[in-house]
């Protein structure tokens, strides 16, 4: 079955509840507000085009952080609430809580246009997927939109369960569009020659999503700490890398599986005594005793320049380096740039690969930069995502 889109629906006099990914970094001091709007920016279209369709309630709702099904003032979506307010030029309505006698008065407020439900993880019954908690949220609309491409690969209350409350009412927004669209061009058939670069701290997080991917691509470009395990597997010195032995295991059994030959690691790093210290060269594979490899060197910058230029299709998760440090960004900004002067279809996800590239000021430059990092990796993965097959088929519990 196919999704229905925002587009197919007709909001003519009615209440809509809406599901956002509102789960934007906060400032530290009190009053807290939002230090990254990007998440919420990206709603702005869904929002803006439900309004401008005649809907007569608009209930707004997401999770923000992780509250552990306990109320936590920290976690409160009050700086969203005012960001809308402020963006949408509108009063923006927030409820005390998500349920019960926090939501109803809100609801009923005469002037409640748009009403923002307090952080959905506030409660238990969200992250447990539960029936009850579902249902007391499906009785304020008459129609469902799922916006939260962020939240689609969890298996949660107001993204999955929801879903047996609103069967064939049930749409999905723009981002959550352009999100699946962009992944699909990935998964099905990606114009050849197809790169992935897959960085960051960790091979057992991504170990699945490489296996996946080595399937379709003809390069798997390896850097950030996720490199050392590899060359270790290889009997290559890594010094005091970042590398677990069970990440040296995950790496050895990727290289022996006849599609390994796809993995390109590097030739050389940009090496310190410290997370803090003086950047230098090591020109060779090998890292000293003592020294531990922090970013991808020149040589690696060069060979994977000439692989992701003649690429048609590029997907990137994770930075070549420790790249908050400015002595260790060059490898993620040099290939960001790279990519960004391409002609291939281009897609950033991760959290930390997309503030790379965003800090890179190239970002616009990449066909799509996506906002879940953990649902587009389980989307590559698996190829599919609770809460997207929830809307294509609604669910059966
Ligand atoms: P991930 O969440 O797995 O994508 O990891 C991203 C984090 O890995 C970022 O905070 C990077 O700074 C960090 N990172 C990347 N390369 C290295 C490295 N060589 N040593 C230590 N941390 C790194």
């Amino acid at each position: 079955m196919a999704i229905q889109y925002i587009n197919d629906a007709n909001f003519e006099k009615k209440k809509v509840l809406a599901r956002f990914d509102f789960n934007t970094p906060l400032t530290k001091e009190n009053p807290r507000t939002i230090s990254d709007s990007s998440r919420v920016d990206l709603a702005l279209p869904t929002i803006r085009y439900i309004l401008e369709n005649g809907c007569e309630q608009l209930i707004l709702m997401s999770h923000l952080g992780r509250p552990k099904g306990e109320v936590k003032k920290e976690y409160s979506l009050e700086p969203v609430a005012q960001y809308l307010a402020e963006k949408l030029n509108t009063e923006v309505v927030l409820a005390e809580a998500a349920v019960d006698a926090g939501v109803k008065p809100y609801l009923e407020l005469k002037k409640a246009k748009i009403v923002l439900l307090e952080n959905l993880r506030f409660h238990k019954g969200e992250e447990s997927n539960d029936l009850v908690f579902a249902q007391k949220l499906s009785t304020y609309a008459d129609i469902y939109v799922n916006d939260a491409f962020g939240a689609a690969h969890r298996k949660h209350a107001s993204v999955h369960a929801i879903h047996k409350f609103f069967p064939k009412k049930a749409y999905a927004g723009f981002l959550m569009k352009k999100e699946i669209e962009a992944l699909d061009k990935i998964l099905n058939k990606p114009q050849k020659p197809f790169a992935a670069i897959v960085g960051g701290a960790k091979v057992s997080d991504k170990i699945k999503t490489i296996e996946k991917l080595l399937i379709s691509v003809d390069h798997l470009l390896i850097g950030g700490a996720m490199a050392y395990p590899f060359l270790k597997s290889q009997s290559h010195q890594v010094g005091k890398s970042l590398c677990s032995n069970e990440d040296v295991e995950l790496a050895k059994n990727l290289l022996k599986n006849d599609k390994g030959k796809k993995i390109v690691l590097p030739l050389d790093h940009v090496i310190s005594e410290s997370l803090d210290g003086k950047a230098q060269l090591s020109e060779s594979i090998e890292i000293a005793d003592g020294f531990m490899g922090l970013d991808i060197g020149p040589k690696s910058i060069e060979k994977y320049s000439q692989i992701l230029q003649v690429s048609k299709t590029i997907l990137w998760n994770g930075p070549m380096g420790l790249f908050e440090k400015e002595q260790f960004a060059e490898g993620t900004m040099k290939l960001a740039q790279v990519i960004a002067n391409t002609t291939a279809f281009s897609l950033v996800g991760g959290g930390d690969s997309v503030s790379a590239v965003k800090k890179s000021g190239t970002a616009e430059k990449f066909s799509h930069v996506s906002t879940g990092g953990g649902a587009s990796l389980e989307y590559i993965e698996k190829g599919q995502l609770p809460g997207v097959q929830a809307l294509k088929f609604g669910v059966d519990l």
